[in-house]
This record gives structure tokens, C-alpha cells and sequence, in this order.
């Protein structure tokens, strides 16, 4: 038997086991993302491409397959945990407190702390405006976070509307809890303090503040698995399906850019145009 003239091929002609392919980076979310979803998935879809063409001057197309048909809700369950509890009157700001952030676009905002109680200034220019969460990909922008004398933090979110508006209107009054949880986690991993409750203030902008009050949104071990899974669930969703109801699309921005083909009514320009000014800021202490 002759040898093979062949030439064996050494180890250096194996080729080599191709590198495993990188991770999909993990999509950004922010409070905003997971109301919007809760109202609409399409919403939040169409946000996010609108928003990322502007970012990158490049279309992009929401994921929504064309065809896709409508929903009749989202997805998302509402958060689990007892109704908030709501507090007439003002909220009231000790000597001991301290504002530890404030978000730097809000002006109209009519809670004052004086300077020497106010560490927001610091804490933007060393950190920047946004609240970052790295490890669950989420951001965003309470209008303020508050320490306690007693060294509770808790965010503040700010609605012009009065108390009692839309208390009773089931998913009106959801969308401020699912925001006030999302600015929890966002306290929780930037000052490594778990709140207790994030607080929604209704400042009644329309009415002198006559009827403003605020409620306390718990916020404990069951809303922070509540949101870990909102936000798996949200990444998940490829499809992310209209919900067309009529007060859904007549707030809804990608229905006043003539975005979305889904809506069941017009956007309500009046009532965008008719926003009462904010009252005059007042001191809380
Ligand atoms: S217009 Fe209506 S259906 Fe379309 S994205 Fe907005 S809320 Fe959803």
C-alpha cells in the first residue's frame, strides 16, 4: 500500500470554533415605557421608534408586523398591593427633610425647599439629570426625591389634577401607581435605599389648590417582582398590539403626529391646549 501524498492538515488549518455572538443589549425602559404599555402596547412601540429615528436621523419601524389585528387590552396585569391611600391637603416638609433631586426640566413644580435643605443642584451636575437603574435597564426623571428627617426616601410625582379626579376611574388612577413603583426602583438603586412608598401629588392647578392632596404607593418585595416581570414581559412582546379605546387615542401623542393607524378617535387638541397653569409655588414648610 502506497502513502498518501496528501497533506495531513495540522492543527493550526483547524478552523477555529466561532466566537459565541454577543448579547443582545437589554432594551432601555423607562416609567413612562411601562404606563404607556399598560394603556397601549402600540403606544409604547410607536414612541420608541419615533424617538429613536430622531436619535439616530435614520427610519425606523416599529416592530408591530403590518396586519397585526387590535387587542382589546394590554398584557399587562395591574400591580399587586392595596389601593393607595389618599391624603387631603398639603404635603408637608419638616426642617429635617432634604430634597435630594430634582428633575431640572420641571419649572412648574409648587413645592419649594430652601437652598440650605436642597442638595438637587449637586447631585444633577455630579450625576446628571436622569436617574439611572444599569442593572434592570431602566431610567427616568421623578419630579423630586425627598429624604426624611427620619431618613426615609420616597419620589414625588406631580399632577396638575385634583385629588379626586378620575379616584374612581380605574385606569386612570393605575397609571400614576405603575409610575410611582417604576421612580421607587429607580430611588432604590440610585441612593441604596428601598422606599417604603412613592408619593403621587395632585396639586389641582385649576383650582388654587383647593382641592389638592396626594396619595402614598406602597412599594415593597411584591411591586418590585410585580415590575422586574413587567418589564421581562414588555422586552418579550415582539408584537406590541394596539389597544383602541377611545380614552386611549384621544391622549395619545403618536395619534396627534398621524402615527398610528389603529386609532379609534382624534387626539383631544382642546383638552392638550386647555392646560390650566400651575399654581403658585408655595412653600411646604
Ligand atoms: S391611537 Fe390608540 S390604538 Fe393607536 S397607539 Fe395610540 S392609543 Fe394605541
Amino acid at each position: 500500500m502506497q502513502a498518501s501524498n496528501a497533506t495531513v492538515p495540522s492543527a493550526l488549518t483547524i478552523p477555529p470554533v466561532p466566537a459565541a455572538p454577543p448579547a443582545p443589549a437589554v432594551e432601555h425602559l423607562s416609567p413612562h415605557d411601562i404606563v404607556t404599555y399598560f394603556r397601549c402596547p402600540h403606544e409604547m412601540e410607536l414612541h420608541r421608534a419615533q424617538h429613536l429615528s430622531w436619535r439616530t436621523g435614520q427610519a425606523v419601524l416599529p416592530l408591530t408586523p403590518t396586519g397585526t389585528p387590535p387587542s382589546g387590552h394590554s398584557p399587562l396585569s395591574p400591580p399587586p398591593g392595596e389601593s393607595a391611600d389618599a391624603q387631603p391637603g398639603r404635603l408637608i416638609i419638616g426642617i429635617h427633610d432634604l430634597l435630594l433631586y430634582q428633575d431640572p426640566d420641571e419649572s412648574g413644580l409648587p413645592i419649594l425647599f430652601p437652598p440650605e435643605q436642597s442638595h438637587a443642584h449637586a447631585f444633577v451636575r455630579q450625576h446628571g439629570a436622569t436617574l439611572m437603574d444599569p442593572s434592570w435597564g431602566l431610567s427616568g426623571r421623578p419630579d423630586l426625591v425627598v429624604r426624611r428627617g427620619d431618613g426615609q426616601v420616597f419620589p414625588v410625582e406631580y399632577k396638575e389634577t385634583h385629588l379626586w379626579e378620575g379616584y374612581h376611574e380605574h385606569h386612570g388612577r393605575f397609571f400614576d401607581v405603575l409610575q410611582a413603583i417604576a421612580e421607587c426602583r429607580l430611588v432604590e438603586a440610585v441612593w441604596g435605599a428601598t422606599p417604603r412608598f412613592g408619593v403621587v401629588y395632585y396639586g389641582d392647578a385649576a383650582g388654587g389648590g383647593e382641592r389638592e392632596g396626594w396619595i402614598e404607593v406602597p412599594y415593597g418585595a411584591p411591586q418590585r417582582d410585580w415590575l422586574q416581570a413587567a418589564m421581562s414581559l414588555i422586552r418579550a412582546d415582539r408584537i406590541r398590539a394596539a389597544v383602541p379605546a377611545e380614552r386611549n387615542c384621544e391622549h395619545c401623542e403618536p395619534n396627534r403626529d398621524g402615527l398610528c393607524r389603529y386609532a379609534c378617535g382624534s387626539f383631544d387638541q382642546h383638552h392638550r391646549n386647555e392646560r390650566p397653569e400651575p399654581p403658585a409655588r408655595r412653600r411646604f414648610y
